[in-house]
């Protein structure tokens, strides 16, 4: 979601001259877009302001006037006092309030004072940012903002607010535009993306995900369709169903179950118990025999017990993950489990999280290693040092070595070599 808000933050600024460079010490404007999700992303933001100073100090040097400018969750959860003390920090925006970036900085520029800006405008933002472009050949697109759900654990609601579902023809606008600019293919994004309810090409009915499925299925040039993230029961049967029916959907699907015990999922205010999650499952199998699933997991949360944590153990070994991200629980100022007094020792979280991973690794393993002499069509997305990687229909990262301009292409890759982390081959 923050790779798509940095792109829709270029888009923006484009409207003002400015473009991107990868160097630091060349921007005139330096912006990091933060994340708010877990403690440690958070404070990454105070020790990379720290070196964009010195940054802007060197500069000033060399008579360069920098800017120094923050995006994202961290502006929203920790508002505008939090950056009052920030003296060199001169533009500050929310998730929800990017469109008004080049107002901001132009404000800034003519000396109106430092501009930090915090609303809830999702709606606002979408229908005045500028047209966006394709900066690879696989790209994001935000259908779905912010969440309802309130997990005990979460910031999401907080910071991005409740949940906004763009029309279809917005949508359809937008993946059109990427496709035309190189784009092969589409990742849907939204955080709780199955019940995205966007207004429908009629102006009058609500569609659902399906039906946008097969919309954006329909555009020339569009080779694939993913989309992230499900919340495990709120999958309609006809999302299923399009994973049978719909080519361009790829089959892969990221559905966090965060823990395997039913108390904890209940203390997360998860609306799912296991058995529910493994039937969810069992559907997709059904439908899509290949489908490759993974979750997200959260080790130690309030009162999880051993014997709580072998249950999310024993879900990994019967779903058999091709992928996954698992994390320490992390206490979250405002949210109700971080006032839950039964908080587990980090030693414990420590060793759960090795415990975990190294199943979840070897689980990675074994579904890469069951692609050894096969074929797999990858999508060739980058190239270094005559090294062309791209993804597998499975998310998997595939590799070939190759003089072969073989970039934006999706080539038949024979596998001859796996690990878990990605597959190499030869272009058949
Ligand atoms: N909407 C998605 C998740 C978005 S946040 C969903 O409900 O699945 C991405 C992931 O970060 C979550 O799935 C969760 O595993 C993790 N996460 C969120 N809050 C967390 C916290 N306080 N501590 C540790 N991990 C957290
Ligand atoms: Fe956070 Fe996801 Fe739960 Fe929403 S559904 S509150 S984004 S974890």
């Amino acid at each position: 979601m923050n790779v798509y808000d940095s792109a829709r933050i270029l888009d923006a600024m484009a409207a003002l001259g400015y473009e991107e460079t990868q160097e630091m010490t060349e921007a005139d404007l330096m912006m990091i877009n933060t994340c708010h999700i877990r403690e440690k992303a958070s404070d990454k933001v105070f020790s990379e302001l720290g070196r964009m100073k010195e940054i802007k100090e060197a500069r000033a040097k060399t008579g360069k006037q920098t800017m120094i400018g923050l995006a994202g969750c961290v502006v929203q959860a920790l508002g505008e006092e939090a950056f009052a003390k920030v003296k060199y920090l001169d533009v500050a925006v929310g998730p929800q309030s990017y469109h008004l970036l080049p107002e901001m900085v132009t404000r800034f520029e003519r000396n109106h004072g430092r501009q930090i800006v915090a609303d809830f405008t999702s709606d606002e933002k979408f229908d005045t940012l500028p047209s966006t472009k394709a900066r690879g050949f696989s790209a994001f697109l935000a259908i779905q903002e912010g969440c309802d759900n309130f997990c005990s654990y979460c910031v999401v609601p907080y910071t991005r607010g409740c949940e906004y579902s763009r029309s279809a023809a917005e949508i359809l606008t937008e993946a059109r535009q990427l496709v035309a600019t190189g784009a092969q293919e589409i990742m849907l994004l939204g955080q709780n993306v199955d019940c995205w309810h966007g207004l429908g090409l009629d102006g009058v009915h609500e569609w659902g995900l399906a039906r946008l499925f097969e919309e954006v299925a329909k555009i020339d040039g569009l080779k694939r369709i993913r989309y992230t993230t499900s919340y495990p029961v709120d999958i309609t049967d006809d999302v299923i169903a399009a994973h049978r029916d719909i080519d361009k959907l790829m089959p892969y699907i990221h559905l966090p179950i965060q823990a395997g015990s039913d108390a904890v999922l209940k203390a997360m205010n998860r609306r799912y118990t296991v058995d529910q999650y493994l039937k969810v499952v069992d559907k997709l199998r059904a439908a899509r025999p290949d489908i490759a699933i993974s979750s997200d997991f959260i080790v130690g949360f309030p009162g999880e017990t051993d014997a709580d944590f072998e249950k999310t153990l024993a879900v990994v070994d019967e779903v058999r993950y091709a992928q996954s991200y698992s994390f320490k629980y992390s206490a979250r100022p405002g949210t109700p489990a971080s006032l839950m007094r039964n908080q587990i020792p980090e030693a414990v979280k420590v060793n759960r999280l090795a415990v975990l991973q190294e199943k979840l690794l070897a689980n990675q393993k074994a579904f890469n290693e069951s692609f050894m002499g096969k074929s797999l069509p990858v999508l060739f997305v980058e190239a270094h040092d005559g090294q062309v990687s791209g993804y597998s229909p499975y998310l998997q990262n595939v590799h070939v070595t190759t003089k072969a301009p073989l970039l934006g292409q999706i080539k038949n890759v024979k596998i001859t070599r796996a690990s878990a982390s990605s597959l190499s081959g030869d272009v058949i």
